[in-house]
């Protein structure tokens, strides 16, 4: 799959004054991009696109060269103790994609030209815990993979991981330009994991994204590298044939990767809340995610907002079926979480 590369950059007042923020602007520049310079944090006016589909589609070609103006973790149960972030947005499509509700109308990528800043305050939160062992999670704003051959900045965050004693450092992704990171100095201190699903989900819901036979081969090649190796199975979704599909799915793994030492799964299935739908619906019309409510029981999240997630039995269904063929596919392996 070709590498992104935005069509339009923005940058905010600051981000110059960074060696990363310094070297986009100059190879953008080279390139011929169009550059505006926005006078705030934020104040990206002027991404075309009047429709909601023409806005997001816009919006995921535009880049924004950015300042972390705030240091404050957060946490981020249950992959991690905290996350933090070096970008947030995406420029992928997938449907379902949980950042839909949060970046607004125009969802653009923003990446932190701060990166030290960031990574010295990382480095303050695991000084105060040590020597308890911190866990941070990068994705969580963004698969950062997928603009890393512009930053750098996950080679980056991997490396100060590596070097600290008390600090592990993990991220998910569905991209699969791995190579620049195959050779980082992680010391075993950065988890990798891939998210994956049946091919029928992911060329459903999940455009512009590598197919599962690149993602497979790519795992390949990080576990090669000696790094901790993860599945992320997600979003599980109930369909006719899911078990024979998942099934499929696993078999695939297990022939591909037959000896991962360390090796974790995590499984979470799909949900929606009443926000995320209306968006999607905007955004997809003719999706064919099932957005019935009708079917679903509600969970309440975090700040409250209510979550459509399947009924209990089901998801017992999903939990029970997937961890049992884990189970038997990777008997050494761990499921770290259902949810
Ligand atoms: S790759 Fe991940 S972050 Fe990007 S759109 Fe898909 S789900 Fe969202």
């Amino acid at each position: 799959m070709e590498l992104w590369f935005p069509k339009r950059v923005y940058v905010e007042p600051g981000a110059l004054d960074y060696p990363l923020g310094k070297a986009l602007y100059q190879r953008f520049r080279a390139d011929r991009l169009p550059i505006t310079m926005i006078p705030g944090h934020n104040r990206v006016l002027g991404v075309p696109g009047h429709t909601a589909r023409e806005a997001y589609r816009e919006g995921k070609e535009t880049l924004v060269i950015g300042v972390k103006r705030t240091f404050e973790l957060e946490s981020c149960r249950p992959s991690a103790d905290f996350q933090f972030p070096l970008v947030t947005g995406c420029p992928a499509y997938c449907q379902y994609c949980y950042l839909q509700s949060s970046l607004g109308r125009k969802p653009y990528v923003r990446i932190y030209a701060n990166v030290d800043e960031i990574l010295g305050a990382v480095g303050e939160k695991i000084k105060e815990r040590a020597p308890h062992i911190t866990s941070f999670e990068v994705a969580s704003t963004s698969d950062p993979l997928a603009v890393e051959h512009l930053t750098g900045s996950l080679r980056q965050a991997i490396e100060f991981f590596g070097r600290q004693r008390y600090g592990l450092l993990r991220f998910v992704t569905k991209f699969t330009n791995v190579d620049g990171l195959l050779t980082a100095d992680h010391s075993g201190h950065t988890r990798f994991r891939f998210s994956v699903n049946t091919p029928q989900v992911i060329a459903a819901f999940e455009h512009r994204t590598p197919p599962l036979d690149e993602r497979i081969a790519a795992a390949k090649k990080v576990a090669a590298a000696g790094y901790p190796l993860g599945f992320l199975v997600a979003p599980l979704f109930i369909y006719d044939g899911w078990r024979r599909d998942y099934h499929t799915l696993l078999s695939r793994l297990a022939a591909e990767l037959p000896e991962v030492p360390d090796l974790t799964f995590e499984l979470i299935q799909f949900r929606f809340t009443r926000r995320s739908k209306d968006i999607i619906l905007d955004r997809f019309p003719n999706t064919a995610l099932d957005l019935d409510e009708g079917t679903r029981q509600v969970k309440h999240g975090k700040y409250g907002q209510a979550k459509f997630i399947y009924p209990d039995e089901e998801a017992e269904a999903l939990r029970a079926y997937l961890s049992s063929e884990i189970q038997r596919f990777f008997p050494a392996s761990r499921v770290l979480y259902f949810t």
